[in-house]
């Protein structure tokens, strides 16, 4: 079922032609291409603009309002193609701001559409500390700015260009192509002048009359603690420049954070494999543990086994794009492997042969299938308290 026209434009049935005419320039101006980037507006802007075509329309409005889509396209019920004949969207652009400015529609000043700028990628690398506590960072980027020798006219100084012969200034080419509809006028870009209505008899020699040059810039970065290989940073506006007033493009920063020695990130928390002999696993002992914020003590309870996870709170990553403030961040998580000794002294051979005797054949046995030591770290990993 193609959509409503009304619904589409989202007016009533009895709306003035004053009201369905500014509830398509909200709308035209919300899902244009140029300013909306998002999936489907420019889906959304050709059907705002079909709506538009029949509601707008005395003749084709009354049509529709008797006969629904048969009134206004005999053919098919297809919306928003052949029969409605909306090719160029520039076209459909131009005519709404020409009306939306109040200019009259002439020249260059109509012809000329805001347009954002892209975006730069910039790709940081950063140590395991920088990626905890945060840095600053000067980076350089390159992009192109309007050139200061011509003023971003294209035009030497002291020379000025003149008004394009082949489209005599307007940028663009117009034909007619006739629909079931009636005439449509198509526009294409003037291939002389590329849209811009001018001609530069003596480019300038500094950008070779291309109006902008690439330049080096030096920035200022914050990264805040917490960020990884996932985070995006944004600098607003620092990116390609947009065009006739549309707004800059932003530099997106992705992160590279360099693998430690020692820790992992796991979202917001910090993984350490900590070693413990036999003797500490089966008596229990206090150990010092490294985290990010300096050492710890860590007390571990006769009968540990290899694999079992303990948990420093708030020893973690900070979480970035949390109220929390400071105090909000992930834990560190100490993973206990339990290391048996190759190498023995005639001393300590003498007591775990002593040890044998006493524990005789005791603990062996086969393991149950399931739960091995590294779906015992999953466990807690996945979330299940130790
Ligand atoms: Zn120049
Ligand atoms: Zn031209």
């Amino acid at each position: 079922m193609p959509p409503d026209l009304y619904e589409v434009l989202g007016v009533p049935r009895n709306a003035s032609p004053e009201e369905i005419k500014k509830a398509y320039r909200r709308l035209a101006r919300q899902y244009h291409p140029d300013v909306n980037r998002d999936d489907g507006a420019e889906e959304r802007f050709k059907e705002i603009n079909a709506a538009y075509e029949v509601l707008s329309d005395e003749e084709k409005r009354a049509r529709y309002d008797r006969f629904g889509y048969a009134g206004i396209n005999p053919n098919a019920g297809g919306f928003g193609a052949e029969g409605f004949g909306f090719g160029d969207l520039n076209d459909i652009f131009e005519t709404f701001f020409s009306g939306f400015t109040g200019q009259p529609r002439r020249g260059a000043a109509s012809r000329k559409r805001p347009r954002a700028g892209r975006d730069i990628r910039y790709d940081m690398t950063l140590t395991f500390e920088e990626s905890i506590f945060g840095v600053e960072k000067e980076i350089e980027i390159t992009r192109l700015e309007t050139c200061e020798h011509c003023q971003g006219t294209g035009a030497e100084p002291g020379t000025t260009p003149r008004r394009c012969p082949d489209c005599n200034g307007a940028g663009e080419i117009r034909h007619a192509r006739p629909t079931l509809l009636g005439n449509i006028i198509e526009t294409a870009t003037c291939p002389r002048c590329h849209g811009r209505g001018e001609v530069v008899d003596t480019p300038c020699k500094e950008c070779r009359g291309q109006t902008q040059v690439r330049k080096t810039r030096k920035l200022r970065v914050t990264v805040p603690g917490g960020v990884d290989d996932t985070t995006r940073l944004r600098v607003v506006n620092e990116g390609e420049p947009g065009e006739n007033g549309g707004p800059n493009g932003h530099v997106q920063i992705f992160f590279h954070v360099t693998p430690h020695e020692f820790f992992r990130r796991r979202d917001n928390d910090i993984l350490l494999d900590m070693k413990i002999n036999v003797a500490q696993a089966a008596l229990g002992a206090k150990i010092t543990v490294p985290t990010v914020y300096g050492e710890e003590q860590l007390e571990i309870p006769p009968g540990t086994q290899s694999g079992t996870v303990f948990k420093l709170r708030g020893k973690g990553a900070p979480r970035i794009r949390s109220d929390g403030g400071s105090n909000s961040r992930g834990d560190q998580l100490v993973i206990v492997q339990v290391v048996v000794p190759t190498r023995l002294t005639s001393e300590q051979k003498r007591l775990f042969e002593e040890l044998g005797r006493t524990l005789g054949g005791a603990d062996v046995e086969p393991q149950k299938a399931g739960k091995g030591f590294f779906d015992r770290v999953l466990d807690f990993l996945g979330g299940e308290p130790n």
